[in-house]
């Protein structure tokens, strides 16, 4: 029998916790006091200043379920979101820490051990990588991890990998190291008969999947781009859950797991639209079921949607979301909002923020759904003026006028598309992108200084500091409450 969500998680937990880690409550998705961070983006953000050697240790030894976002700054994963089927924008990281304790030895020996022999994955569909070093940054290949994966996994099925992806950066300054990833392989038996052993890792193949990262921080970016070495070394990990579960379910999309499936069904049940059927149709319901756990858990965590800053990340999530069910599932009432208490459900006992702030979310995210499907109304009647009122004897839409649908009323050119189809009508998509392009490129020099449109939050939402409890303290979770 396959496991659950639920046990899959517990079963991380408590294995950890049998090597002596203390086992710590996520801390909020929202960044209040960090320059250089939005969002929570990886399960060692909240410790960032423990491998700093800034805060205290208390527990040298911690695990835990962090929720991240992945919607900003360096690790922006949004564009893949719903396309793919192992990209999500607020994901749970189960993680184990080692604060300048354990190292690569422990690390390695544990998370083999955990991922063969108490999920029982076959050990010939797993692959690792190590960092082969950087000349350019005079850092060396890790052959210390290379000789520790040797007793444990056949050398052919180690690669290297480059900078990119085997040396790990919480963003452009802070904590960093290189890393060892483990992936599996999840195609069938039957196109791995075809391969002729060829080792493939998640970059080659979408149903060959990075599970787990292996950090071994050892250095601080500087803000001048330097790598200067942390006080002490430490052990930072990170296995994507829905991933885990897609693993251990048998399945080859996250949104198949019993974590997705029963938004997935919903949406389709309401919808009256199978999943599975048709790719469009099923890439709007993933965006549905993914973006409503981001929106969700970043307003629980003290950030409401607006229009600047994290607020205003979050808003055009929302619409993201709003978009794809208009355009391609026909939801032209609000709809987002009814995924709450399916999540709510789902999260009792793991996140109950969500439970305990339910109504409150569900008002929030009905408001925005409404106001912004007013605004997609108002671009269509904009858009049958424009019909009647152009000479194209084409009977095309400019490129110019599609962007402005794009630009103002926060049209995605699919609708548009699909709009001037339902009429008869092309768009001209050549134009269409000249405009983006020049308005990408606008937007790049804007956010050149990156962290700079970085705007606390204040007049929206205020958040008063309730302190560090006992345990908090010494990990640096920080906790808000909205007031
Ligand atoms: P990928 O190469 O697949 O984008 P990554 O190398 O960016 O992953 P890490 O920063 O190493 O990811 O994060 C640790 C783990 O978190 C990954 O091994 C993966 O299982 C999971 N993960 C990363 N990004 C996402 C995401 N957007 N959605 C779900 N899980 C993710
Ligand atoms: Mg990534
Ligand atoms: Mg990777
Ligand atoms: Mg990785």
């Amino acid at each position: 029998t396959k496991m659950d969500s639920r046990s899959i998680r517990k079963a991380f937990l408590d294995y950890f916790e049998s090597k002596q880690h203390k086992i710590v409550p996520s801390a909020p998705l929202v960044v209040k006091n960090d320059p250089t961070l939005m969002f929570i983006n990886s399960g060692m953000a909240p410790f960032k200043d423990i491998f700093l050697g800034v805060s205290p240790v208390k527990f040298p030894r911690v695990a835990d379920t962090q929720k991240c976002l992945r919607v900003s700054g360096k690790h922006n994963d949004l564009e893949e979101v719903g396309i793919d089927t192992y990209h999500h924008t607020m994901f749970e990281m189960l993680g184990n820490w080692s604060f300048g304790d354990y190292f690569k030895k422990e690390a390695i020996e544990w998370a083999w051990e955990l991922l063969t022999e108490v999920y029982n994955l076959p050990k010939d569909r797993l692959y690792v990588t190590v960092f082969e070093g950087d000349a350019k940054e005079n850092l060396a290949p890790d052959h210390e991890a290379l000789d520790i994966w040797k007793k444990y996994i056949a050398e052919d099925r180690i690669l290297y990998g480059n900078k990119k992806d085997n040396f790990w950066e919480m963003g452009d300054q802070g904590p960093c190291g290189p890393c060892s990833e483990i992936h599996i392989d999840l195609r069938s038996d039957a196109e791995r008969a075809k391969l002729d052993g060829k080792v493939l890792v998640n970059n080659d193949h979408p149903q060959v999947v990075e599970v787990w990262n292996n950090v071994f921080m050892e250095f601080n970016r500087k803000a001048d781009g330097s790598l200067e070495k942390l006080p002490a070394q430490h052990v930072d990990t990170g296995m994507g859950f829905e991933r885990l579960c897609m693993a251990l379910q048998g399945k080859t999309s996250n949104y198949d797991t019993d974590v997705f499936q029963p938004m997935i069904q919903f949406i389709a049940g309401q919808c009256g639209i199978a999943y599975g059927k048709d790719e469009k149709t099923d890439i709007a319901m993933r965006v549905m079921a993914d973006h409503i756990r981001a929106i969700s858990f970043t307003i629980t965590d003290g950030q409401l949607p607006s229009n600047t800053g994290a607020g205003y990340v979050i808003r055009r999530i929302l619409r993201r979301a709003v978009r794809y069910g208009y355009t391609f599932l026909n939801l032209k009432e609000p709809f987002l909002y009814k995924l709450v208490d399916l999540l709510a459900e789902q999260f009792d006992g793991v996140f109950n923020e969500l439970k305990e702030q339910k109504d409150f979310v569900k008002k929030v995210v009905k408001e925005e759904e409404t106001s912004f499907l007013r605004t997609l109304e108002k671009g269509i009647i904009e858009f049958e003026q424009y019909i009647k009122s152009v000479k194209s004897v084409k009977k095309e839409v400019s490129g110019e006028f599609s962007f402005k649908l794009y630009d103002t009323f926060g049209f995605p050119i699919d609708l548009t598309q699909l709009l001037a189809r339902e009429m008869g009508w092309t768009v001209d998509m050549e134009g269409f992108n000249k405009y983006l392009q020049e308005q990408k490129s606008r937007s790049r020099a804007a956010t050149a200084i990156d962290t700079g449109d970085w705007i606390m939050v204040g007049a929206e939402k205020e958040t008063e500091f309730i302190g560090y409890d006992e345990l908090e303290a010494e990990v640096t979770i920080i906790k808000y409450r909205k007031v």
